[in-house]
């Protein structure tokens, strides 16, 4: 059967730099939503809590309660209130309306938009935020905001910054006004994490933890999943024969070829013939991708398709993330020392 393995050392090696740049592992969140990037949002959740990471930041309630016995804190990001909140889970309120409708006692961390314009609340909502906090009896924890282009070398960053701090101000006023605790702030990404020097906030890594980098070479991320497949069958295809769907690839010569159990059913991008499709080693796939199988030279009972997710990333003109996050979860999962 065709399957993931997930290489703690890799992980365990990505977690200790980035905790080394940031300063500690309390200020490291692990992002692990959907499906952790299709790693397997269980099984990291289990690493990643071994490792002594405190925090995860998830997309849904669902998500936050598959691993809520991992973390002491749980961010739940795109949660739409809805009456069923969980007083052990932080919400994110992506607008005021968010925090008149969320239940009463429930925890909370603001999202601050400071230029990104996708969610959150502006800063001249803050004051607004605390006083139907303060009325609904709702526990403001903390804050944060996302940037929209650390992964690019625009001034942008440095204003998302900027801003990000006069709301800080504000906030950490408004918590000693209104009695609550001394606000947490969140704020840097993979990229924004790699670019910056100084942490004062706690990051949300997502990407980074996983082994992809975008800037900084010196933390030498290592890749922590790779996808194998098994063999079915395999055959001569003599000169001239074709190999699956509509024939695409036909033998320049006789090649023993064979055929794995792992096609875009699973997940993968449908490799359509065109082009040079490396697999990991090198060698190419053959002929058009199936649902379940995909055809390439005979390399043995198994063969790796990736350990890097940049090939496939980059023969579709796509990034890491979509390649990984795409993995269903129905392929097996497997952890290597
Ligand atoms: C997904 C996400 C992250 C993590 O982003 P990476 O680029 O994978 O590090 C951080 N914060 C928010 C709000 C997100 O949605």
């Amino acid at each position: 059967m065709s399957e993931i393995i997930i290489s703690k050392q890799a992980y365990f090696h990505n977690l200790t730099q980035i905790t080394n740049k940031v300063g500690s592992k309390d200020k490291v969140f692990v992002v692990l939503k959907d499906n952790a990037y299709g790693h397997g949002a269980v099984i990291m959740a289990g690493l990643a809590s071994k490792f002594g990471i405190k925090t995860a930041v998830v997309r849904t309630h669902k998500e936050a309660k598959e691993i809520s016995k991992f973390f002491e804190n749980i961010i739940i990001l795109s949660h739409i209130p809805n009456g069923s909140e969980n007083k052990n889970f932080i919400y994110a309120i992506n607008s005021l309306k968010a925090l008149n409708l969320i239940k009463p006692k429930t925890k909370v961390h603001l999202a601050i938009d400071t230029l990104m314009h996708r969610n959150g609340l502006s800063l001249d909502e803050i004051s607004k935020a605390f006083k139907i906090a303060k009325k609904r009896n709702i526990k403001i924890l903390g804050a944060y905001t996302h940037y929209r282009s650390s992964d690019e070398m625009s001034g942008e960053f440095v204003i998302q910054k900027e801003n990000f701090a006069k709301a800080k101000a504000q906030i950490t006023d408004l918590c000693k006004i209104y009695g609550f605790k001394k606000p947490v702030f969140h704020s840097h990404n993979s990229a924004a994490t790699e670019r910056d020097s100084e942490f004062d906030d706690g990051v949300r890594v997502g990407i980074a933890q996983f082994g992809y980098a975008q800037f900084d070479e010196s933390l030498n991320l290592k890749p922590v999943l790779s996808l194998w497949a098994d063999k079915i069958s395999d055959r001569i295809l003599k000169k001239g024969e074709s190999v699956g769907y509509g024939g695409v690839f036909s033998a320049p010569k006789d090649m023993k070829i064979a055929c794995y159990d792992l096609g875009y059913g699973d997940g993968l991008l449908r490799y359509n013939g065109i082009g040079e499709l490396n697999l990991d080693g090198g060698v190419k796939m053959l002929g058009k991708m199936s649902m379940d199988s995909f055809s390439c030279e005979d390399m043995g009972d198994r063969i790796c398709v990736f350990e890097d997710a940049k090939t496939f990333a980059e023969f579709f003109g796509t990034i890491s993330y979509d390649i990984l996050v795409k993995l269903k979860p129905n392929i097996k999962r497997t952890i290597k020392d």
